[in-house]
């Protein structure tokens, strides 16, 4: 079955999927980390896999999938023109992100992958697993001034 979009309107619609969705969970996460007085993150750090968000000291890596581009098992869908396409695209963005999860582990980085749609719940889970992962973090870090400063009343 032929490709619906030229090559050039297919990039641009994929740029325009990627850099919408991406920027816009981002930007989610980001509101909540400072709700919930979250510091010690940093952005756009050129290490393996590109992690959304980075917590240097405590060596953990965030990343916010989008349902879409990393095939979430609850929204994921398979574009109606050129299916077979899609397939190929999503499984392979799916073992890539497998890869980035093994190769920063093997170097010591703790790695948290949230769904977009986790991001609007109330509850906020995602903040609680980040919050958590720091913590046991820094315990474990010799350094007595961790970058992560968790206010604990934040999250009664
Ligand atoms: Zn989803």
């Amino acid at each position: 079955m032929p490709d619906v979009f030229t090559k050039a309107k297919r990039s641009e619609v994929m740029s325009r999927i990627r850099s919408r969705g991406n920027r816009d969970t981002e930007l989610a996460l980001v509101r909540l980390l400072r709700k919930f007085r979250v510091s010690g993150w940093r952005r756009n750090q050129n290490i393996f896999g590109k992690p959304d968000f980075v917590f240097p000291k405590a060596r953990l890596a965030v990343f916010v999938d989008g349902c879409f581009w990393h095939a979430c098992p609850k929204h994921s869908t398979v574009p109606a023109g050129n299916r077979a396409f899609w397939k190929r695209k999503l499984a392979a963005n799916r073992s890539r992100d497998r890869l980035v999860n093994r190769t920063l582990r093997k170097n010591g980085w703790r790695v948290i992958r949230l769904w977009e749609h986790d991001l609007p719940k109330r509850g906020n889970p995602s903040i609680r697993r980040i919050k958590s992962a720091l913590l046991v973090l820094g315990r474990k870090a010799t350094d007595k001034h961790r970058c992560a400063q968790i206010d604990e009343k934040a999250m009664r």
